[in-house]
């Protein structure tokens, strides 16, 4: 079935497919930025963008992962929005079909399909995010009941983004306070030192709460396989579990019409255009960058924003992806705010500190994703002094209402539903 075209569009046609973090800052960056000289139109196979990184505060009951409809945001941004999964494009036609049946056109194609996460080893729990929160509260009530004396989380793959199991793991140890004595905790991690990305300051602090929450850290260790309740390490060692909490392995969604390398990724230049086509980008986890994270995704975005906008006639100089981590580390305690320029060198221009580092003070962080959910959803990120400091509390208050019917533009509706 093909969109009917008679109507010419207003401005460069643009089409971005996937609603989650990169697709939603390119929309609303792109809109900033280019005004009216795009038409934009957004499409993904569900109609709803999840917050998932408070996936994690979920099971101790200090945050919620809230959802909200992009229809919504979509027609908030002058955006239409089509419901549909990707599955091929034809680059010398710029035109895209989705599995549904629909062919869509575009003069500049913006590809935010997001990784695919896969489960790393056949046992235990693979917490991928808002799915898994009912199974995690499970094993977390199991450890209470001393059905299960020791617990073991693993990052699998170092093609992922390792905080949630810093966080999970933290959290754990917190939650069960004096009951840590009678439940053993471990942490494997490939990295060479925990959460190395962000440089020798944020890993000394992370050691430090590791070794307080009497957590067991097993750094440059790849958890390769595990079975009957044993967890075997390369280069060498193994580790006997009652329960295992793995992160997943991340991979690319191989498109027909599209270049990908062996696991589905999709390699850019710097300013996002996908390598060998001159219409196509991409932003986010889909690509070859190998850090796979919400603000990295958010950067990526602005950069292929700012690139499609000066083609659409904007005034703007377009800057290119210069990546700079932020992590908002949840520990059960005071939040850890993680800052770091990832130049390749050895992270000397890192910061961590207790005060916010950056406004709002969001987990994900987007120039234009971030204001509009502190703004839209009630994004209330940790507070910077929080009165408990035992109790933080990172909520999205979904202050709008629940309802999924009438959306006004310029506003959004939060949801609750299938995740
Ligand atoms: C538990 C957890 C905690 C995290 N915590 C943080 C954090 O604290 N800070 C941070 O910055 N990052 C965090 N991340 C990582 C962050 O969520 C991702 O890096 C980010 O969402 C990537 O953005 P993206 O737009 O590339 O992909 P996604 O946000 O995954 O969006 C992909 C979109 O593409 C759509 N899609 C998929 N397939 C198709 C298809 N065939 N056709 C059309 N559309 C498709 C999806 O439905 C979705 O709308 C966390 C991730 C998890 C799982």
């Amino acid at each position: 079935m093909s969109r009917d075209t008679s109507k010419p569009p207003n401005g460069l046609r643009v089409l971005i497919v996937g609603g989650g973090v990169a697709g939603l800052e390119t929309m609303m960056a792109l809109r900033a930025i280019a005004e009216e000289r795009v038409d934009i139109e957004l499409v993904a196979p569900e109609p709803q963008f999840w917050y998932r990184p408070l996936a994690v505060a979920e099971p101790f009951a200090a945050g919620h992962a809230g959802a909200f409809e992009l229809a919504g945001v979509a027609s908030a941004y002058g955006t239409r929005f089509t419901l549909g999964a990707l599955a091929s494009v034809e680059p010398e036609r710029h035109i895209v079909r989705t599995t549904n049946g629909l062919e869509l056109p575009y003069d500049v194609l913006v590809l935010a399909l997001g990784a695919r996460p896969e489960q790393a080893l056949k046992e235990g729990l693979t917490f991928r995010g808002p799915a898994d929160v009912g199974a995690f509260s499970r094993l977390l009530f199991a450890l209470e009941e001393g059905e299960a004396r020791s617990l073991v989380f693993a990052i699998p793959s170092a093609t992922a983004w390792p905080l949630p199991a810093y966080e999970l793991a933290l959290m754990t140890a917190k939650h069960l306070g004096d009951r840590t004595d009678e439940v053993r905790l471990a942490l494997v991690t490939p990295e060479r030192r925990p959460l190395a990305l962000f440089g020798a300051a944020a890993s000394d602090a992370l050691e430090r709460l590791l070794e307080e929450r009497g957590i067991a850290l097993h750094a440059g260790k790849h958890a390769v396989a595990a079975a009957g309740g044993i967890l075997r390490l390369a280069p060498t060692g193994e580790l006997p579990f009652d329960r295992l909490v793995s992160l997943p392995r991340l991979r690319g969604q191989p498109i027909p019409g599209i270049p990908h390398d062996r696991h589905g990724f999709v390699s850019t230049d710097a300013s996002g255009r996908v390598r060998g086509l001159d219409d196509v980008y991409a932003a986010g986890d889909i690509t070859s960058f190998p850090v796979k994270q919400g603000g990295l995704a958010a950067q990526q975005a602005d950069a292929v924003a700012e690139s499609v906008a000066a083609r659409a006639g904007a005034p703007i100089t377009p800057q290119p992806f210069r990546p700079v981590l932020r992590g908002l580390l949840l520990t059960g305690g005071a939040p850890a705010y993680l800052r770091s320029e990832i130049t390749g060198g050895s992270g000397e221009a890192s910061t961590v500190a207790a005060e916010p580092l950056w406004w709002p003070p969001a987990k994900i962080v987007g120039r234009y994703l971030a204001p509009f959910l502190a703004e839209h959803v009630g994004l209330t990120a940790a507070s910077a002094r929080p009165a408990d400091p035992c109790a933080v509390v990172v909520d999205v208050a979904l202050k709008l209402a629940t309802d999924r019917a009438a959306v006004e533009p310029g506003s959004v509706t939060s949801v609750q539903g299938e995740r």
